[in-house]
């Protein structure tokens, strides 16, 4: 259920004297999402349609009922689930396609900024552990964060309070000094249901997409919006 209008707020300034902990999504925040939306919208079609005798306009079409039936839940982000579904190696193709994954702009920079300051600075994503290490490898993203969580090891995605009653108990925060940021304005929704003060989403988590005009939550578009009051790097 949607807890905020839209809106087109911008994000005026983060006090990071403020905060003690940063929690950061994955895909569609620090790296760009048109690898996965090309992966999932164009090559699993493909694939699949191939031993069907199906064109990708043709899969796309079958397909997208069965993506819609799991969006939001643990399954829809998971290789296993996919793999039987479709009866496809799924973390296979993917590692094909792995030069597809790419940071967004000045995500990087921003981490840097991140590790030198006091702030506890944890990766939580709903990408499945392959995918994750699959990513981690092909960028050196491990490096910038105290800790890493993939949802499907607590066994319930971002969407859920199961999820942030299971971080709690794992990676304890005070709710009140934390920043969440995530391109998933669902999962937004779930932070602040749970208490989170600070929430900020993404204008453009796909390169190849428009940026979006209207958003729930305050966004950014580049992370050097909100720069100011980290320490400064080499
Ligand atoms: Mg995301």
């Amino acid at each position: 259920m949607a807890l905020t209008v839209a809106t087109n707020l911008a994000v005026e300034t983060v006090d990071w004297s403020q905060l003690d902990t940063i929690l950061l999504d994955m895909d569609g925040t620090l790296l760009d999402l048109e690898f996965d939306n090309h992966f999932w919208g164009t090559v699993i079609p493909e694939r699949w349609g191939q031993e069907r005798g199906l064109d990708v306009a043709a899969s796309q079409a079958t397909l997208a009922p069965l993506f819609k039936e799991v969006r939001g839940t643990l399954d829809w982000y998971c290789l296993d689930y996919w793999s039987q579904k479709l009866s496809l190696d799924i973390p296979t193709i993917k590692t094909g396609y792995s030069e597809g994954i790419r940071w967004r702009p000045q995500a990087e920079t921003f981490l840097r900024h991140l590790n030198t300051s006091h702030l506890d600075v944890v990766l939580i994503t709903n990408a499945h552990p392959v995918t994750l290490a699959m990513k981690a490898e092909r960028l050196p993203l491990a490096q910038w964060f105290n800790h890493m969580v993939s949802s499907h090891d607590y066994g319930a995605p971002k969407e859920t309070t199961r999820f942030w009653d299971t971080l709690m108990a794992e990676r304890p925060f005070d709710p009140e000094r934390t920043l969440f940021v995530d391109d998933s304005e669902y999962v937004l929704d779930a932070a602040l249901a749970y208490g989170v003060s600070h929430l900020i989403t993404l204008r453009q988590p796909d390169s190849t997409l428009a940026p979006r005009e209207q958003t729930r939550f305050p966004a950014i578009h580049h992370f050097e919006e909100i720069l100011q009051g980290l320490p400064d790097i080499d």
